[in-house]
């Protein structure tokens, strides 16, 4: 594949190239779309996503209704950094979006990486539509950053210190939960230096892989389950994971370790969940404009970062007021949207096309 072996990869790039690691895109936003399922294909339902090969442009083709009832075809042409098609693998995914980050997180880098898009929504008997890749892409991400984490602490940044911490939380109604520590309820705190904390997060010092995947699968258990065990319930929250290198002060590990950089990894709630605000259950709406307020808050940061703004209006949303340290001095993003190629899709593909536009 374009990946090769990555870990190679990375250490030749970064050791031959050790300046050039800032060189790193400030925003990046990539597109993925997922395959065609089984259930769609029974359904007889139209792939109507085209990704020309080699491009970083696709195109959307939308079936509308003139007033005599006759179809016709309107084409949509976007353009981003990247655009992945089906057949591209988890690991060419990793290798197009959070690798190159990886390196500059040791020199006092915040790096964030969201997916973005539809999510599925499932009422059994009853089926609506699926998902259009978000966790499925984000899930294998910070396992495979931490490999190349691990590899650069081994190698180039051999006996310096790094250490590494991961904590894993989520955000439901505006409201931060451990998913390290049983969905504790956590409160927010700004230090005089502008830094947020999550107060009582639980931070796990990690040596090594299968400690991190532990972690993962711990936080995702917790996440999940909720506490009506309802799947739907983890398609209304923001998952966050985060991967942090500290060092001990002065090198000496017998003092307390400083924050280099982080790495956070989001899985957004699911974009179409932000119009749920004319349901008609009181609970759904207010779930849902709180989502939406939330990605517009985002959106809305990330193009003052690219505008470098001195302003960054991170206080639009709980969500954003957390990555508040991720925001302000050096910092990338990579925004994975993701997209369904079902044409019962096509408006939410459209949607999350439009999002990722205007964040660009
Ligand atoms: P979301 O988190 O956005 O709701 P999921 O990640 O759960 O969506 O994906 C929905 C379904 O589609 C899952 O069954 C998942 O395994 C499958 N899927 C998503 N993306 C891909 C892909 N690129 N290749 C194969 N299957 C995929
Ligand atoms: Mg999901």
């Amino acid at each position: 594949g374009a990946c090769g072996v990555p870990g190679n990869n990375l250490l030749r790039s970064f050791s031959a190239d050790k300046e050039k690691a800032s060189n790193v895109a400030k925003i990046k936003v990539v597109v993925r779309k997922r395959p065609l399922n089984k259930k769609e294909i029974a359904k007889k339902e139209e792939d109507i996503v085209t990704i020309a090969r080699n491009t970083n442009s696709l195109n959307v083709h939308e079936t509308k209704l003139k007033v005599d009832l006759t179809e016709y075809v309107e084409k949509h042409d976007f353009f981003f950094d990247a655009v992945l098609s089906e057949d591209v693998s988890n690991d060419e995914v990793y290798s197009e979006t959070v690798q190159p980050i990886v390196p500059i997180i040791f020199q006092r880098t915040k790096a964030t990486c969201f997916a973005y898009g539809q999510t599925g929504k499932w009422f059994a008997p009853l089926f609506f539509y699926f998902g259009s890749g978000k966790t499925y892409t984000m899930q294998p991400l910070p396992l495979k950053a931490s490999q190349d984490i691990f590899r650069l602490m081994n190698h180039t940044y051999r006996n310096q210190g790094f250490q590494l911490f991961v904590s894993f939380f989520e955000i439901y109604r505006g409201k931060v939960f451990d998913l390290l520590n049983d969905r504790k309820k956590l409160c927010m705190r700004e230090d005089g230096k502008q830094q947020v904390c999550i107060v009582g997060l639980q931070e796990y010092r990690v040596s090594n892989v299968d400690t991190v995947k532990e972690l993962i699968e711990r936080g995702n258990a917790t996440r999940s389950t909720g506490t009506t065990g309802a799947n739907e319930e983890s398609s209304r929250s923001h998952a966050i994971l985060q991967l942090a290198i500290k060092r001990p002060v002065d090198g000496n590990d017998s003092k307390p370790a400083r924050l280099v950089g982080k790495l956070s990894f989001i899985d957004l709630a699911g974009s179409e969940r932000g119009a749920d605000t004319t349901d008609n259950d009181k609970q759904t709406r207010m779930e849902g404009a709180e989502i939406n307020k939330s990605l517009l808050a985002l959106k809305e940061c990330i193009r003052a970062l690219d505008n470098d703004q001195g302003h960054i209006p991170f206080r639009g949303s709980k969500l954003t007021e957390v990555l508040r340290d991720s925001f302000v001095g050096e910092s990338r993003t990579v925004m994975i949207s993701c997209i369904s190629p079902n044409s019962g899709s096509c408006e939410h593909t459209l949607n999350t096309l439009r999002y990722a536009d205007r964040v660009k």
